[in-house]
């Protein structure tokens, strides 16, 4: 029996989520909930997907603009087995009575607190303590990047203490309302910023201080990383042996133009990618600097599209389907995740 996968919230997330799902072979996508009858519900039937309005008066709405519309969002839960929550930071409380209620399962996203869940995901790190949960929280787009490539380092070099600086895109690509800009935004102006303490619901013992910035850009973020690492003979050699075998880790280099975040978006284009969506955290191999065992590099983050891997996974451990390896490589292949590039 597959799993019935439903999706509330059909935003930035919402809808890579739900396009996820309906690749995997041990799930299907039951339908998606939407505020506003807009193109985008338009797009949803078209591909084939049931769409559910908020409540009775967004049914009438959606018939109205001669949407063909399943039933409300209570309609689309009782027949779930599971619902990802996509709808903006703060919505999920109230939401997860509504799953409670009906004895259903849920996952939420990184813009609510750690405490809505008291469970964080990231596939590489925690796959284990997600198994049979019935609520689970997948981390923001920067803490899945940061836990993903410091769980990787700290388990073959140790990590002493990570310090991190991270320019984020000031707003997604449709998010009009935010501009025009031209600033750059201390996010906050105190230390640290909120990403440090998030990376520590997931990997508790890592020491880490995080700063912020906000600046006008769209498309990605830009971490700057300085890692002090535990084992006193590492090699960049042997950083980049264990960072080219991490799953969802893509290593680029200056030297053949990826020189920037406009840069690595393109490649999406160029790998033939839906909406140009970089699953992985990019990681410039030629930023990768050792000053005794103090680690420097960059790391480029799709704020859009990075957590999508980890929702499908965190269904999977939820209903148990599969091991932490076997579901990272099946999601990895229906969403053609890279090891390397070209
Ligand atoms: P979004 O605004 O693009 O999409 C949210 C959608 O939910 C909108 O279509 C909105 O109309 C709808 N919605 C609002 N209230 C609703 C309700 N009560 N029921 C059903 N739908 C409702 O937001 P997003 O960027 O997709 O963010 C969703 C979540 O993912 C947030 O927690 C956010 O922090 C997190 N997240 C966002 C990004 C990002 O870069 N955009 C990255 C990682 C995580």
């Amino acid at each position: 029996m597959k799993i019935k996968v439903a999706v509330n919230g059909y935003g930035v997330i919402g809808r890579r989520v739900a396009d996820a799902v309906a690749k995997q072979d041990d799930m299907v996508l039951l339908g998606v909930c939407k505020v506003t009858p807009d193109y985008k519900a338009l797009f949803a039937l078209k591909k084939g997907y049931r769409l559910f309005a908020a409540d009775e008066k967004g049914v009438e709405k959606f018939r109205k603009m001669g949407l063909d519309v399943s039933g409300t969002v209570a309609d689309m839960v009782r027949e779930a087995d599971i619902v990802v929550d996509a709808t903006p930071g703060d919505v999920g409380p109230q939401n997860k009575e509504m799953y409670a209620k009906a004895s259903k399962k849920a996952i939420f996203q990184g813009g609510e607190e750690h405490d809505l869940t008291g469970f964080s995901f990231v596939a590489q790190c925690n796959y284990n303590q997600a198994l049979g949960r019935q609520f689970v929280r997948v981390v923001s787009c920067n803490t899945t990047a940061l836990c993903r490539s410091l769980y990787a380092l700290d388990t073959a070099f140790g990590v002493e203490k990570a310090r991190v600086v991270i320019a984020r895109r000031a707003a997604d690509p449709d998010e009009v309302g935010r501009g025009p800009i031209d600033a750059v935004v201390l996010d906050p102006a105190t230390l640290p910023s909120h990403h440090g303490p998030d990376v520590k619901t997931v990997l508790p013992h890592i020491n880490i201080t995080t700063m912020a910035l906000k600046v006008p850009t769209t498309h990605m973020h830009l971490h700057s990383l300085i890692v002090q690492l535990k084992d006193r003979t590492v090699t960049v050699d042997k950083v980049k042996e264990v960072l080219r075998h991490t799953p969802r880790i893509l290593l680029v280099n200056s030297k053949i133009g990826v020189k920037s975040t406009a840069h690595t978006y393109d490649i999406g284009r160029e790998i033939g990618r839906e909406r140009s969506d970089i699953f992985e955290n990019i990681i410039w191999e030629d930023s990768l600097t050792l000053e005794d065992s103090e680690l420097y590099f960059f790391m480029g983050v799709h704020q859009e599209a990075i957590v999508v891997p980890e929702n499908v996974d965190a269904i999977r451990a939820m209903f148990n389907l599969a091991s932490s390896e076997e579901s990272i490589q099946k999601t990895n292949t229906a969403l053609g995740i890279k090891s390397s590039i070209p």
